[in-house]
């Protein structure tokens, strides 16, 4: 029984869990720690469970997910929805239909194929099956403008509402409590940490809260001080009368290029989607009072689906509508959910911002999050989802707003490789941006910040996105030619710079860092942090700055999308005792490199220091004059070769960038963006963190041993992982691949298959100019990891057909 808070006498003062909201990710996450044996949960519902959003979803639940873990995830929630009311008694609606995908369009076929590659990978079953095929599965479809389709037997359909009763109720079987009628308006600290919540009926003391409230978690977050950036968007689906043909196995079907799916209801059809330019729903802040209500209906927002769910099924045209629902769902600022422990507040956890997609996520997501909760880390790489993915900025709410707006629609829209987001932009921005722009930059957008991508020449546009040879690469190629050949300058002043001062500051980082850190001033050390699993959190750059007022100084320079990330995991291991201050100097400095051959003449023309190569030694770093400028050279490259990269106070950026651009000229200087800076480093074979480097991969696995110390004195987290695993065979292997045929072109995310067999996937690609054809790096797992070596021929799936590539080894021997 769910107890209603109404007598003082059953209303607990303690819990070491606390769980703020009753939906389906709520209870998935009560159900998953009570199974773990955690018997000490107390989930706290402000109206009735599945009052908010969960109860009026149409219950599609589908397994196919752009990577291996969330895809893990999926598969798990399947089987858990499929035995579920055997375990509890409570029906759930499960049934197993299967469901089909259709393409309309040839690239949308092309993507549909690369799709079911990956997911065979992934280990779900999906076949490709013709339009003749797709239509004896779903008779009551149009099928004669089909390019094809897949089917995957395994998915299928829930109701929602039952659904989270039976987690419920299986949760409350192990020991759970559950309080309806209780509104959290309160959440306490003490020394940085959870400490209790308040309520109306209250206050609850607790170890550990975690904020499972659906639309309303950002404002509930910001209780506290956590930003949990969502936001609602009113969301519709038609449900109709019984229909001639459509039963209860009838499988779901999703025709994205219409942006519809469908679904059996009751012997007639539910008919949803996600429309290109979605309706955000203003409402600040929504009411605690918003329980099992709708909002109204608007069949002019709804119209575009309407019209193509008519072509594609044209019994819709005569079916009566029941009705038009029109519900708030929460979507992400990059459509993906918000897992994990909040950065700011220690023992905060939040689970929410579903994109539409929390019935079938949640049965993985609460085991995610039990997973997470009771090892205090996450139990993989769940970065995708990760809550640290998200700085600050990204909770303001015009922002959200507006970005809402377009990711709703990414759901099915076409999703064309290395396409940018749009809304919210420009938001961070470098000195250099308005002169980089008027130099033809194209800018792509990285945790928030704008990054010249490529340099357009002669006025020309932006080429249209494609599947093929994308129309920017004669202008990366030449970015890349001036790198190997003379001299390209990157404004690189994304990066995430962290500096970390204080009298402990050695002994954190010797701990967290796997090299040694022991370095005198002026060294800089490339070094990986690594989990206990030996996995990599982060690698970065540290420098170790000259001491000031006795105090040790690094500057840690990591990913542009990794500063919040990697402050929580350095923060989170100093010690209570540990004097140590870790500061977010991100925005101080820019960082403008020079890459190239002709990178040591062009600074000894605009510096009277002496930076040469037997001057300033690599990985050597100090500060020059530059210009009327001083600034920290560091010397070191990224892309292979010379280089430096130079770290300038960012008020004089202009000052520094003009001098470069004057002094370089003749020299054949050139602005370069990243898409050249990302296909010389493929080429080159170094890893970037969260495509070759994560916490599921170690040193061993990446062949990254540069940055690891196994014998320095002081111990590291992860070493004991690392020497536990060393002699053993390799769970998996990273290897680069070089295409054969010089016409065709790669993005990443293929399948790489062997012997018949699909043994891992290509995790970065780029052009390679000294192979005049696409390289990449990919990992081979399992058996492969142990065959596969350097010569070896492997077969890409490119959209659907094998490609040859040639196998080698950056790091062999
Ligand atoms: C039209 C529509 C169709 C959909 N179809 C699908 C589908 O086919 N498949 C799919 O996977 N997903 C679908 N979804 C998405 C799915 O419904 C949601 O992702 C999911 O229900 C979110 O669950 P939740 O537990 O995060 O949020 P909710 O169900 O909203 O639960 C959050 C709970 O927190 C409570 N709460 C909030 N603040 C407090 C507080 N301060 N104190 C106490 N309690 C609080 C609320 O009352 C609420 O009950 C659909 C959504 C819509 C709108």
């Amino acid at each position: 029984m769910v107890l209603t808070a109404t007598s003082s006498t059953i209303f607990p003062q303690q819990a070491r869990i606390v769980i703020v909201g009753g939906g389906i990710a709520g209870c998935s996450t009560a159900y998953h720690l009570a199974l773990r044996g955690e018997r000490d949960v107390l989930l706290l519902e402000q109206g009735k469970l599945t009052c908010g959003t969960t109860w009026h979803a149409a219950g599609l639940v589908g397994q196919m997910r752009p990577n291996r873990n969330m895809t893990r995830m999926s598969k798990y929630g399947i089987e858990l929805y499929s035995m579920l009311e055997a375990e509890t008694g409570l029906a759930t609606g499960w049934k197993q239909c299967g469901s089909v995908n259709v393409a309309r369009t040839p690239e949308r076929w092309q993507v549909l194929k690369k799709q079911a590659a990956l997911a065979r990978s992934f280990g779900v079953e999906v076949q490709l099956i013709t339009p003749k095929e797709a239509g004896d599965l779903y008779p009551v479809m149009r099928t004669d403008d089909l390019q094809g389709a897949i089917w995957i037997p395994g998915d299928g359909k829930a109701n929602p509402a039952d659904l989270c009763m039976s987690l419920a109720k299986g949760a409350r079987n192990r020991g759970v409590r559950m309080l309806e009628g209780v509104e959290v308006t309160g959440v306490t600290t003490e020394g940085g940490r959870v400490s209790g919540v308040q309520t109306a009926q209250g206050p609850v003391r607790c170890e550990l809260l975690i904020n499972c409230a659906g639309q309303w978690a950002r404002q509930f977050g910001a209780l506290a001080g956590v930003n949990v950036p969502l936001y609602p968007a009113e969301h519709f689906y038609i449900v109709t009368d019984k229909i001639a043909g459509v039963h209860p196995m009838l499988p779901v079907m999703r025709d994205p290029d219409g942006f519809i799916y469908y679904k059996e209801e009751v012997g007639g059809l539910l008919m949803g989607g996600f429309e290109p330019v979605a309706k955000p729903w203003r409402m600040e802040p929504i009411p605690s009072t918003f329980q099992f209500q709708l909002l109204d209906e608007d069949w002019d927002q709804f119209e575009p689906l309407m019209k193509n769910a008519i072509h594609r099924t044209p019994c819709l045209e005569t079916a009566p509508v029941k009705m038009l629902l029109n519900g708030p769902e929460s979507f992400t600022p990059d459509g993906n959910f918000i897992l994990g422990e909040a950065p700011e507040v220690r023992n905060y956890f939040v689970c929410a911002g579903f994109n539409s997609a929390g019935i079938a996520n949640s049965g993985g997501a609460g085991k995610l999050m039990a997973d997470w909760v009771l090892r205090g880390q996450a139990p993989s790489d769940l970065w995708d989802v990760d809550i640290r993915r998200f700085a600050p900025f990204t909770g303001n709410r015009q922002a959200l707003a507006e970005r809402t707006g377009e990711t709703l629609g990414l759901h099915y829209a076409m999703r064309w490789p290395r396409q940018e987001l749009q809304t919210g932009r420009p938001l961070r921005t470098s000195p250099l941006y308005e002169q980089l722009t008027q130099k033809g930059a194209e800018f792509g957008s990285k945790n928030g910040w704008e990054r010249a991508n490529y340099f357009k020449t002669g006025g020309a546009e932006r080429p249209a996105y494609g599947l093929g040879k994308p129309g920017w690469l004669p202008w990366v190629i030449e970015e890349q030619r001036a790198t190997r050949e003379a001299v390209a300058l990157y404004d690189q002043t994304s990066f995430g710079k962290l500096l970390l001062q204080g009298r402990d500051a050695l002994a954190v980082l010797q701990r967290l860092c796997a090299a040694e850190m022991d370095v005198p001033p002026g060294r800089m050390v490339y070094t990986a942090m690594l989990n206990e699993r030996g996995g990599f959190e982060s690698d970065l750059t540290v420098m170790r700055l000259p001491p000031e007022r006795g105090n040790d100084r690094y500057l840690l320079v990591t990913g542009s999308a990794q500063p919040v990330r990697d402050a929580d995991w350095i923060n989170r291991h100093i010690g209570p005792d540990e004097f140590a201050l870790l500061t977010d100097v991100s925005a101080l400095w820019s960082v403008l490199s020079v890459m190239g051959p002709r990178a040591p003449e062009l600074l000894r023309r605009v510096s009277p220091d002496d930076v040469s190569p037997a001057g300033l030694k690599f990985s050597h770093t100090q500060e020059i004059d530059l210009g009327h400028a001083r600034v920290r050279a560091a010397r070191m490259s990224y892309v292979g070769g010379p280089g430096y990269e130079l770290y300038v106070p960012v008020e004089m950026a202009r000052h520094v960038y003009g001098q470069l651009q004057a002094a370089g000229a003749d020299l054949g200087l050139r602005d370069a963006g990243y898409y050249a800076l990302d296909a010389l480093r493929i080429e080159a074979g170094r890893r970037a963190w969260g495509a070759e480097l994560g916490p599921d991969e170690t040193p061993f696995e990446a062949g990254l041993w540069a940055g690891v110390r196994l014998d320095k004195a002081s111990p590291f987290i992860g070493r004991d992982a690392l020497l536990a695993a060393q002699g053993q065979p390799l769970r998996k292997k990273l290897l680069s691949f070089v295409f054969e045929d010089p016409t065709v072109y790669a993005w990443g995310g293929e399948a790489i298959v062997m012997d018949g067999q699909t043994v891992g996937e290509l995790s970065s690609v780029g052009w390679s100019l000294k192979a005049g054809a696409c390289a990449g790096l990919g990992y081979v797992r399992g058996d492969a990891a142990r065959v596969v070596h350097a010569g070896s021929f492997a077969a890409i799936d490119l959209w659907g057909e094998p490609v040859r590539a040639l196998a080698f080894d950056h790091w062999a021997g």
